[in-house]
């Protein structure tokens, strides 16, 4: 077949659609032979976003377009053609076997919703920010997931500073406007607080020294304790190095409302009271961690396998859909009794390609039996006939080999996090069992596991020179 050729679908292959551009799509992708099926990629955005380092984005230790990989460059390299179209799905017909699509981009064609059928579907469109329906966080804070958001904290960190400074302001107002509030102290809300005293330590002080005495971090955590998810030490190492970085932390004080230049939050007092306490900000940033996406939601109410499923779509042991037929789930999407992380959506989608390998692989030496079942028949004589039963011997061999995959089994390899003032906490799984560290050579273990981690070369590169960039010059505080 001809390149122009390979833009069209072959009819004699199944249509495989992969709804996302993120950890569980792209892992999937990139060990999928692609020869085997018409890829047909579906999603809002055309790159991948290596998410462990967008806190670092938002102060300008690393610019976003380090951490993207454009999503054609890595397609272009696939063994066959893979269609991509940058759109959102609206809506999973499982009966139909169709997903519909929107180009809801700026600029739009004549044609910018439209349906796309499929034979097998993979759903790996991730989570969006939980808010527990609590008043005014949408409208008036900031979360922390995708390349925009990062950009948007960054101007407004900038804008609080500027705007602090600015002539006659009163004292009150300027206290308002450098008070940076976390909320949510799982590792999203942990590693940005991190960045942000790093940011005001090293760079802002310098640049704006009016703003000294008056800028500001707290982090606040409905829970006794932050990063739940690490071991209690390392618990205790980052509630101390946050005191010694100046960074208040507020747990078991939970927000209940937010306004535009205050938040409402409720905490027990000594005498056993609850109090509802008004805290001024500047900056509101919102990581209460993750809730289920519309489109997700509309496929678990079409289907009655799904309806006790609360978090996400209930995939089986080889990440098929509960209730659907051809529909599997890889990431944060799919709720496999596993955490919602990128390691986890990894290893999802690269066991999903190796499961469609083999599905190929089967059909593939399936077929080939068949045929050589029906030449047996049509033998002339009996050397014919024992030479075909030595071949469909050898490939009944092959076929219970392929047959052979076990179900998905994840293997945890530890959790790392930063904590600002160049310090990482690290929980890793050895052969012997586990190594719970922190300090600054656990930041120099951070910094190289991310940059190894890193989608490409041209990412690694990057982002080293990135942090070379900040080690010299410190950061940008210009606000674009
Ligand atoms: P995502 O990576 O979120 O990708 C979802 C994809 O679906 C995106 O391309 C999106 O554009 C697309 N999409 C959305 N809606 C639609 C739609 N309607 N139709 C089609 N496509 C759609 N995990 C770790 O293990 N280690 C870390 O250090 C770490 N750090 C993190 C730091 C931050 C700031 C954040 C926010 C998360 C971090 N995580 C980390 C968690 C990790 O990023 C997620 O678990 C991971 O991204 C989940 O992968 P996914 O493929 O399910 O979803
Ligand atoms: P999370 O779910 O881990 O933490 C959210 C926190 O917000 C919880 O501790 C919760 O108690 C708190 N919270 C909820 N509502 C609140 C309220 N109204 N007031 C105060 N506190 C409230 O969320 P996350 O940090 O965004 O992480 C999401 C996922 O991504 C997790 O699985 C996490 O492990 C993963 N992740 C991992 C890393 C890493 O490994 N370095 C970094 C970022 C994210």
């Amino acid at each position: 077949r001809t390149p122009a050729d390979q833009q069209e679908p072959d009819p004699t292959k199944k249509t495989l659609v992969v709804l996302g551009t993120g950890w569980g799509s792209v892992s999937l992708l990139k060990n999928l032979d692609t020869e085997n099926y018409n890829v047909v990629v579906i999603s809002p955005r055309n790159y991948f976003l290596f998410t462990p380092l967008l806190p670092s984005c938002t102060t300008g230790t690393i610019e976003h377009r380090s951490i993207m990989e454009p999503i054609r460059n890595f397609l272009r390299h696939k063994k066959a053609a893979v269609k991509f179209y940058e759109a959102d799905c609206t809506k999973i017909d499982h009966e139909k076997k169709v997903v519909y699509i929107n180009d809801d981009s700026e600029i739009k064609g004549l044609s910018s919703t439209t349906e796309v059928p499929y034979d097998m579907l993979v759903v790996g469109v991730g989570a969006e920010n939980a808010t527990f329906g609590i008043p005014g966080v949408r409208e008036h804070g900031c979360f922390l997931k995708e390349v925009n958001d990062a950009q948007k904290i960054r101007k407004r960190i900038m804008d609080c500073c500027e705007t602090a400074t600015f002539k006659d302001q009163s004292q009150e107002e300027k206290n308002r406007l450098l008070h940076m509030v976390v909320v949510g102290g799982g590792p999203t809300g942990v590693e940005f607080a991190g960045e942000l005293q790093d940011f005001f330590e090293n760079d802002l002080k310098k640049w704006i020294p009016e703003i000294a005495n008056n800028f500001r971090v707290t982090l606040i955590e409905a829970l006794p304790n932050v990063l739940p998810m690490f071991s209690k030490n390392l618990i205790e190492y980052t509630e101390q190095t946050f005191k010694e970085e100046t960074i208040e932390i507020r747990t078991k004080t939970m927000v209940k409302n937010v306004t535009d230049t205050y938040i409402e939050a409720e905490y027990t007092d000594a005498s056993g009271k609850k109090v509802l306490e008004k805290i001024p900000y500047g900056l509101l940033v919102w990581a209460t961690g993750n809730t289920v996406r519309p489109v997700v939601k509309d496929l678990m109410s079409q289907i009655p396998a799904q309806k006790d499923s609360r978090r996400g779509l209930a995939v089986n042991e080889y990440l098929a859909v509960k209730g659907a037929e051809e529909i599997w789930a890889v990431g944060d999407c799919a709720i496999a009794n596993y955490a919602p992380t990128a390691q986890v959506a990894a290893q999802e989608g690269a066991f999903l390609a190796r499961h469609f390998n083999q599905l190929a692989k089967t059909e593939q030496i399936e077929s080939q039996l068949s045929i050589l079942s029906e030449d047996q028949g049509k033998a002339p004589n009996q050397e014919a006939r024992d030479l075909v039963f030595a071949e469909m011997k050898d490939l009944q061999r092959r076929l219970k080999r392929v047959k052979q995959m076990g179900p998905f089994e994840y293997s945890h390899q530890g959790s790392l996090a930063y904590i600002g003032s160049e310090k990482a906490v690290a929980d890793i799984s050895w052969l012997t069992g586990n190594l719970a560290t922190g300090g600054q050579l656990t930041y120099f273990f951070w910094r190289s596991a991310y940059l190894s981690m890193c989608f490409s070369t041209r990412n690694r590169v990057l982002v080293f020179v990135d942090w070379m960039k900040t080690k010299i010059f410190g950061r940008d505080v210009s606000r674009e």
